[in-house]
């Protein structure tokens, strides 16, 4: 037998065995599905971060218990404004967030914040995992705060971002916000779950410089140019103009909204109130206008094509004649004795039974 070796702490990150104290906890006790939907109808972000977790966990019992709990949430979702924000690590998406969050909670909406963030390995990941962040709003019982389910694919990762929204919608918040670093394709994810999309950007940055490509500004509703205070005030003014100049030569958006480009402090308040009436502006312009609905619709339609997709590629890899027979073919078209499409053909031919 191989000799046990003590499992490496690496400093700041909790060892494998402690991963997940909730998980571990439900472990132990499983609940039927009723109770956790009676839980989070009333509002108890206990149950809420509960259900999360199953939804986060891999294990089928679990995944079992998270789609009958979706399942009967469901009819309680949808009423909320889900708003995507994204920019590079450093812009001030968690200020930013803090900021807008309790502005929203003086005016006695409820809000929840979750997080893609596929880079994140452990439960402590890198955005919202630090509990230093969003301190105040995360002492406030109207406000949950959930980091990004962690370690795994983009597709995963935004698949359990996107069944959390329900869940908490349930539970009665009334605005979400989805959070993501502005590198990869994470962008895109958000999109495909927020009604609004809000871009972060710094002063005086060129866009290559913040690492921002030009398909996440087409997707914006709202670029706002943080840290506009002290001596960065000029420089987020002229970058405003340089972005209003830009955003001119997209084309018009199908949801009949102009975007907007504005100026923000997320530690002084300047341009945090104008940034919450810019969605409430979007909302009632697509609401009227029916884009809202179509929109919502549009992204269920995305989500269910996804999800046949990520099911099948599933069963295709856990299928055993695949996988007696993926390596073999795998090797034949690296060397050139099959293509790949044949390589393919094969493949979903054992995994059809043909
Ligand atoms: P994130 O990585 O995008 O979430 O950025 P953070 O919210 O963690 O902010 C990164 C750093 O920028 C922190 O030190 C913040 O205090 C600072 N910061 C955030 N917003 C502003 C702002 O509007 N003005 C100034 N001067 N600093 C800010």
């Amino acid at each position: 037998m191989p000799k046990r070796t003590k499992p490496q702490v690496v400093s700041g990150v909790s060892p494998s065995g402690s991963l997940n104290p909730h998980i571990q906890a439900q472990r132990r006790k499983l609940r039927p599905p009723g109770e956790y939907v009676r839980g989070i109808l009333e509002g108890s972000r206990v149950m809420l971060s509960q259900a999360i977790t199953l939804i986060e966990s891999t294990r089928p019992e679990h995944q079992k218990l998270a789609q009958e709990i979706i399942g009967l949430c469901l009819p309680h979702s949808g009423h909320s404004i889900r708003i995507g924000i994204t920019g590079s690590p450093g812009v001030g998406k968690s200020t930013f967030i803090e900021a807008l969050g309790l502005l929203l909670l003086e005016q006695g909406r409820r809000l929840a914040v979750l997080a893609i963030d596929p880079s994140s390995k452990v439960s402590k990941g890198s955005i919202l995992g630090d509990k230093t962040r969003m301190e105040k709003l995360s002492g406030s019982e109207a406000a949950f705060i959930r980091p990004s389910p962690a370690g795994e694919s983009l597709g995963g990762v935004a698949r359990k971002t996107r069944e959390s929204i329900i869940l908490c919608e349930a539970a009665g918040y009334d605005t979400i916000i989805i959070e993501t670093v502005g590198v990869g394709q994470s962008e895109t994810a958000v999109h495909s779950m927020a009604d609004f999309f809000l871009l972060l950007l710094l002063p005086g940055a060129g866009d290559e410089l913040q690492g921002i490509k030009r398909g996440i500004v087409e997707m914006a509703d709202l670029i706002a140019v943080n840290k506009a205070d002290g001596e960065r005030l000029p420089l987020a003014k002229r970058a405003r103009q340089e972005y209003r100049n830009a955003l001119h030569l997209f084309p018009p958006k199908e949801s009949g909204w102009a975007p907007k480009v504005e100026v923000c402090s997320a530690t002084t308040g300047l341009g945090i109130p104008e940034a919450w009436q810019q969605v409430l502006s979007h909302w009632k312009t697509t609401e009227e206008n029916g884009y809202f609905l179509k929109n919502r619709r549009n992204q269920a339609y995305y989500w269910l094509r996804e999800s046949i997709n990520q099911q099948l590629l599933a069963a295709f890899a856990q299928d055993p004649a695949v996988q007696e027979k993926r390596k073999a073919v795998e090797q034949a078209v690296l060397e050139g004795k099959l293509s790949p499409f044949q390589g393919a053909e094969e493949l979903v031919a054992l995994f059809l039974g043909g």
